[in-house]
């Protein structure tokens, strides 16, 4: 079973909850797909035992032995990549589509181009299994790609490892990776919380995941912060036949927990946000065991 984590926006406290429901799985592959800001190792702190380059595409790079400094590149990089600077023309890694019409036009045949090949994906072990992750190098592209990869380790992982369970972190938004990481999976939790921002995230999220038609719910993090958008959120997921699965207090046992390399329910599993979690992971155990004998029959 693949079950996702997604939310509109960061901050919402995705990571922390995906963290908790993989201890309260006791045994699942783990797969943090919010390529861009993967943290989860941080929390379960894995020992790596493979790492793999992810080419996220290419760079132009210029020879200045060869450059005659006639400008030309920085006349046709539409993405605006090419700048004078210091006596030269140079190429800003960040700006640069790599798509290639610069080595292409440049007379003196000075630009070539590079593969980016910073962008890592990470296996491991932690106390709870096996985790895949992945890290895009900053300015680099092709997230979606990179999430691809990094879910197609996990069920090869889930099929060697015969754990059944893939917990997956996604990435905040509704762009190309989220996509990337919810498509084909079995159950998704959308995480937010009560300021308008989340709100209208969580609208545009709602949407995304009915057009995947994939059975979807809503946490409502740190719902006590402002209890009215709390209960416009209930409210529009009323409306939409949004089941919510649970509403958590705020708690500052969140941060402390990943302070200590734990989840929350390693650290305070009495607490409210604790119970309100163990309550959604039996639920979701409850509609698996349903799911399997209507199969059956
Ligand atoms: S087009 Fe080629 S030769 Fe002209 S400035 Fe650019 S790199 Fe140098
Ligand atoms: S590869 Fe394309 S985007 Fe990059 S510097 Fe050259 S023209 Fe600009």
């Amino acid at each position: 079973m693949e079950i996702a984590v997604i939310s509109g926006k960061g901050g919402t406290g995705k990571s922390s909850i995906t963290a908790a429901l993989a201890t309260l799985a006791k045994s699942a592959v783990l797969a943090d797909c919010d390529v861009d800001a993967a943290n989860m190792h941080l929390i379960m702190n894995p020992d790596i035992r493979e790492s793999f380059v992810y080419i996220a595409g290419e760079k132009a790079v210029i020879d200045y032995a060869k450059c005659r400094s006639c400008g030309l590149c920085q006349d046709y990089c539409r993405f605006d990549a090419i700048r004078f600077g210091e006596g030269k023309y140079e190429i800003d890694e960040v700006s640069c589509d790599g798509c290639k019409l610069c080595s292409r036009i440049c007379p003196a045949g000075a630009i070539t181009m590079h593969k980016n090949d910073k962008s890592r994906m990470h296996t491991g072990i932690y106390r709870y299994g096996h985790m895949v992750f992945g890290r895009l190098e900053p300015g680099e592209e092709n997230s979606g790609k990179l999430v691809a990869m990094v879910r197609s380790k996990a069920r090869e992982m889930s099929e060697k490892s015969g754990i059944n369970t893939i917990l997956i972190d996604s990435p905040p938004g509704i762009g190309c990776a989220v996509i990337s990481s919810v498509t084909g999976v079995d159950r998704i939790f959308i995480v937010t919380e009560p300021s308008l921002s989340a709100f209208s995230d969580l609208k545009r999220t709602i949407e995304l995941i009915d057009l995947l038609g994939t059975r979807m719910s809503v946490i409502i993090n740190k719902y006590d912060l402002a209890p009215h958008v709390s209960d416009i959120i209930e409210e529009y997921c009323r409306e939409k036949g949004v089941e919510i699965s649970g509403k958590l207090p705020f708690d500052e046992e969140f941060v402390h927990s990943m302070v200590q390399c734990k989840s929350i329910i390693e650290t305070k599993p009495d607490s409210e946000a604790g119970i309100v979690l163990s309550e959604i992971w039996k639920k979701l155990l409850n509609e698996k065991i349903r799911k399997q004998i209507s199969t059956i029959n």
